[in-house]
């Protein structure tokens, strides 16, 4: 068997398959693509599986980096996935677990989609990157470039979190910063040459980094599933690469039964999935003057919006919007009866979990599954003093 089994890039809109060995951005129809994998060809076992190192690269059958020595890694992956039996009794949810992304490289599960987009971009070749940020993306992208000795620009709003500068500073990588949102900083990316674009789904490898949450949670579980995942969805890379891995779980007949019913979660300063999910949109309309404490979530028009749609759909799952008052008191009680300090966008997904219960959405009897995306220790301005 080889490293990987990546046999091919996909387009989900107009269906054109790609040679996924060249440098390759968006299908030429503009739509992101999704690599694909020859997955009856996979011989590995579940113990086979059970007795490799605890890090994201222990799936690498199902990861698109075809050299080992090609790899670029800080350790990442296999984060906790807590018991939360405190706050779960309160809210109603006895069967609440934490998958706690805080645990990871530079802080947040970016540095899951920055480890195999990096990689991969370096096997095919890339020795320049460029993308802009919302702030943790440009970080984890920045170290890992670093780590592998690639040249990398990164363009974030002035009111990205402060940490996140000295993170790409640190590293060497060239920083740029803009007075306004992330699609400034995008306009921004756009005009300087010489550089590969890596920005959210333009190319098409930091969703499988970022699928291995959906893996992880499987094989944690011991191959059941649980009833529900609730995901902070900005760019929506996380909540689609959950559902393609458990796809691809189903393809190589680990698990069976019905998907989790996945859950959106975005601020209602910037819920154009939301938005585009009560109207029974096929895709989301750009939302006017974006701004919620969740910075990562902060992004007004996804290019996988009819991904993250879809998703949705086909586990039965729903989207909904929380309000940052709401997200920095979910945070403090989070921190009061478990002891863990979650950044905001993984508070809003606790908001969003106790808010299903009460509608009874969610059933006292579910397993719930919440992504804490970052550590609350990049926002410390979150806790007042
Ligand atoms: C980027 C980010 C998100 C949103 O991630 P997507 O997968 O692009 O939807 C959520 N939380 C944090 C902390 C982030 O940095
Ligand atoms: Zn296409």
């Amino acid at each position: 068997m080889t490293f990987s089994a990546l046999s091919r890039l996909e387009c989900p809109k107009c269906g054109l398959t790609h040679d996924p060995d060249q440098v390759i951005g968006l299908c030429p129809c503009g739509s992101p693509l999704l690599a694909r994998y020859d997955v009856p060809a996979v011989k590995l076992t579940k113990d086979e599986l059970a007795a490799r190192p605890p890090d994201l690269w222990r799936y690498h059958e199902l990861l698109p980096v075809r050299a080992p020595e090609n790899v670029v890694t800080l350790g990442e992956g296999m984060t906790p996935l807590l018991p939360l039996p405190r706050y779960g009794r309160e809210i109603g949810v006895d069967r609440l677990l934490m998958k706690d992304e805080g645990l990871i490289p530079t802080g947040t599960f970016k540095a899951r989609g920055a480890a195999v987009g990096v990689s991969r971009a370096y096997e095919v070749g890339v020795r320049r990157i460029a993308m802009p940020t919302n702030g943790n993306a440009g970080s984890a992208w920045a170290a890992y470039a670093a780590r592998a000795g690639l040249e990398a620009l990164v363009a974030m709003p002035v009111a990205a979190p402060e940490i996140c500068r000295r993170e790409v500073k640190v590293v060497g990588a060239r920083l740029h910063l803009v007075d306004g949102l992330i699609g400034d900083a995008a306009a921004y990316v756009r005009e300087q040459e010489g550089y590969f674009d890596v920005s959210t789904l333009k190319e098409p490898y930091r969703i499988e980094g970022k699928k291995t949450m959906g893996l992880e949670i499987a094989e944690q579980l011991g191959w059941r599933l649980p009833d529900v995942i609730v995901y902070p969805t900005g760019g929506g890379v996380g909540i689609i690469g959950i559902w393609k891995a458990l796809l691809e779980l189903r393809e190589l007949g680990w698990i069976d039964g019905p998907l989790p019913r996945l859950v959106a979660v975005q601020s209602t300063g910037c819920a154009p999935i939301v938005q585009a999910y009560e109207q029974g949109l096929p895709e989301s309309e750009p939302w006017p003057d974006a701004q919620t404490v969740a910075f990562g979530i902060t992004v007004p028009r996804a290019l996988g919006d009819f991904l993250v749609l879809r998703a949705i759909a086909d586990t039965g799952g729903t989207a909904v919007a929380v309000g940052d008052e709401t997200i920095l008191a979910e945070q403090r009680r989070l921190a009061e009866l478990e002891g863990a300090f979650v950044c905001p966008e993984g508070a809003a997904t606790f908001a969003a979990a106790r808010r299903l219960r009460e509608s009874g959405w969610i059933h006292a009897g579910d397993q719930v599954v919440a992504l804490n995306t970052g550590l609350g220790l990049k926002y410390p301005q979150t806790v007042p003093l």
